[in-house]
This record gives C-alpha cells, sequence and structure tokens, in this order.
C-alpha cells in the first residue's frame, strides 16, 4: 500500500488515476496485469507490441499524474487524496467538482460509492458518503458552527444531451440559460438533508432509479453521466457547491460506426461531452477567459464550477489492469494526460 503523508498542497486541478485488481473472470481466462504503479505519482502500460510473446514485445509507456493509486488502494485512501482536499471550498464560497473518468467496468461507480448490486459495495463505502461525512464534520467545527448554513442534494443523470432527475422519478428537466450565463436546471429537486445518513438514503434512492427498469444496469449507466451534489446555503443563497459525476464510459464515445444509429448518436454525444469537460478542466487550470461550456449538457449544467476564483476540480481517471484493456486504457492516460 500507498505510504504518503495527507497532501496539503493546494492545486486548483488535480489529476488521478485508479487502478483496479483483476477480477475473477480475468483471472480465471488468466489475463495478464500490463498495468503497474512504481510509485505515488508513476504509472507503465506495458503495452505489448505482439500478442505472442509477452516478454520480448512489450513497450513500456510511462505517465505521471498528482496521485497514482495501485491495485491494493481503497476507497477512503483515494478519497482522502481526491476530494477531501476539496470539502473545505464549498464552506470558503467555492465549487468544487470531482470527476470519475474512465471505461466501463474501470471502477467509477465503485469509487464513487453508487454501486448497489450488494455484492460486493455499499453506499457507505464510496467518495459520495466519504464527502457527505466531511460535509457534517465541518459543518459542525465551531468555525461554521455560527453561520445557520443549510446542506441539499441533487442527484440527475444526463443521457444523450437531456437531464433526468434521478431524486424524482426521473423526470426529465429543461434547462435554462439567462442573458447573464447563469443556468439552471429547472425542476431539479434539492433535498435537505441533516446528517451523513439522510445523504446516503438519497444516494440510495437516486442509485436505484438510474438503474431500474434495465436488466442490464451497466449497459444504460455507462452511457449517461450521473451528477451528484451536495449544495450549501444560508437563507436560500447558494454558498458552495460539490458535484461529484460518475461520467459515462469513455469507450462509449468510440460507438459512432458499426452500430444502430441510436448507439451512434449515443455515441457522439458521449464523445462531445467528453471532448468538452475536457476543454474546460483546461480552461479552469490556464485561468483562460473562456470556458466552451456550452458544447454539451454536461458542461453547460456545471458551468458554475469551471469559472471563478474559487473553483477547484479534481479528475480520477479510472483503469483496468488487464491487457485486453490495453488500448482503452492508454487512451484514458492520453485524455487525463491532456486534462492538465
Ligand atoms: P464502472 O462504473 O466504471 O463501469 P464499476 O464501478 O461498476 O465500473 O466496476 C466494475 C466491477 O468491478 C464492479 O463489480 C466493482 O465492484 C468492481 N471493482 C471496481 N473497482 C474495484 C476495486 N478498486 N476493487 C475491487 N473491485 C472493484
Ligand atoms: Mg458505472
Amino acid at each position: 500500500p500507498l505510504s504518503i503523508s495527507d497532501p496539503i498542497e493546494e492545486h486548483r486541478i488535480c489529476v488521478c488515476v485508479r487502478k483496479r485488481p483483476l477480477n475473477r473472470q480475468e483471472l480465471l481466462k488468466k489475463e495478464c496485469d500490463v498495468v503497474t504503479v512504481p510509485s505515488k505519482c508513476v504509472l507503465m502500460v506495458h503495452e505489448p507490441k505482439q500478442k505472442v510473446d509477452l516478454t520480448k514485445y512489450l513497450e513500456t509507456q510511462t505517465f505521471r499524474f498528482d496521485f497514482s493509486f495501485d491495485e491494493t488502494s481503497s476507497n477512503e485512501m483515494v478519497y482522502r487524496f481526491t476530494a477531501r482536499p476539496l470539502v473545505e471550498t464549498i464552506f470558503e464560497g467555492g465549487k468544487a467538482t470531482c470527476f470519475a473518468y474512465g471505461q466501463t467496468g474501470s471502477g467509477k461507480t465503485h469509487t464513487m460509492g453508487g454501486d448497489f448490486s450488494g455484492r460486493t459495495q455499499n453506499a457507505s463505502k464510496g467518495i459520495y458518503a466519504f464527502a457527505s461525512q466531511d460535509v457534517f464534520l465541518l459543518l459542525n467545527q465551531p468555525k461554521y458552527r455560527s453561520q445557520n448554513l443549510e446542506v441539499y442534494v441533487t442527484f440527475f443523470e444526463i443521457y444523450n444531451g437531456k437531464v433526468f432527475d434521478l431524486l424524482n422519478k426521473k423526470a426529465k428537466l429543461r434547462v435554462l440559460e439567462d442573458g447573464k450565463q447563469q443556468v439552471q436546471v429547472v425542476g431539479l429537486q434539492e433535498r435537505p438533508v441533516g446528517c451523513a445518513e439522510d445523504v446516503i438514503r438519497m444516494i440510495t434512492i437516486g442509485s436505484a432509479c438510474r438503474t431500474s427498469g434495465q436488466t442490464f444496469a451497466n449497459a444504460s449507466s455507462s452511457r449517461s453521466h450521473a451528477c451528484f451534489q451536495i449544495i450549501l446555503r444560508r437563507r436560500g443563497q447558494m454558498i458552495g457547491k460539490f458535484s461529484l459525476v460518475d461520467l459515462a464510459g469513455n469507450e462509449r464515445g468510440a460507438d459512432t460506426s458499426n452500430a444502430d444509429r441510436q448507439t451512434r448518436m449515443e455515441g457522439a454525444e458521449i464523445n462531445k461531452s467528453l471532448l468538452a469537460l475536457k476543454e474546460c478542466i483546461r480552461a479552469l487550470g490556464q485561468n483562460k477567459s473562456h470556458t466552451p461550456f456550452r458544447e454539451s449538457k454536461l458542461t453547460q449544467v456545471l458551468r458554475d464550477s469551471f469559472i471563478g476564483a474559487n473553483s477547484r476540480t479534481c479528475m480520477i481517471a479510472m483503469i483496468s489492469p488487464g491487457m485486453s484493456s490495453c488500448e482503452y486504457t492508454l487512451n484514458t492516460l492520453r485524455y487525463a494526460d491532456r486534462v492538465k
């Protein structure tokens, strides 16, 4: 396991990568693990040049990130170095965002804590829950206790450029932008929460809603972005907002040929939103005045998180370790590499 002290340095943008362990099926298939994490920031992909003899034809590509988490790291560990440093931002009048990016099956939902298959994971053990706990912890500190802050949560899904409320039976919502470029999701339910357990209940409701009516939960959830937000208000006025986003599987963006029309359209939309997201985060990191947020519904809805002096973002790129995922893994790493 990694042994590093908690990060103290302040970054506007933090890009990390998390490798999941090989799963049972992969082990049964005797799949090779082609990813190594030699230090807390470095990650290597040992790409087979030809699939014949691994030992002879391995080409190693090295990437550097703010943090690299190997397969032994826990959700809590990942949380500590990614989302946790952003929690205080929302108490100081800022916007924080944390994105889980990667191929379907790489561990995005597992890391965020929105997996309710009931087998391996529950809501209390992912980033959603850890962040909520810390929000209430801070709220009860002397510094903030006297401020009469109220906490609300929202949970919605963006599928094929449309927004659906996961806390209101997947009601389809309209997105409006006023003359001052303020973006509003009309009718989005903001549920008041008084403690971390309340939040878990909301996550449970929203996650169940996300996958309802689908035999293969992953098939639909891999094509949508899920956004869970923790909002701080004082007498109705928004003080800060933390958006935790479980992105659509990035391989879906490539579904632009050899597929039916619907799948192609969805693929194009996903591709567009992930490209726009990259550009918006880059603009935030470089303090650019122009943010291309209108390019996709995802970036439009998150617009206020990409601007302002007190906005901070963290991206966690998830990767599968197996050789058969190598190409997707490299795509994910190249994307994450260019975000910063
Ligand atoms: P995604 O949301 O990216 O499609 P999931 O989070 O659903 O992927 O993960 C796919 C499967 O792998 C799930 O069964 C999940 O529990 C498991 N998994 C993912 N990451 C890890 C991890 N770090 N450790 C153990 N199991 C994991
Ligand atoms: Mg998922």
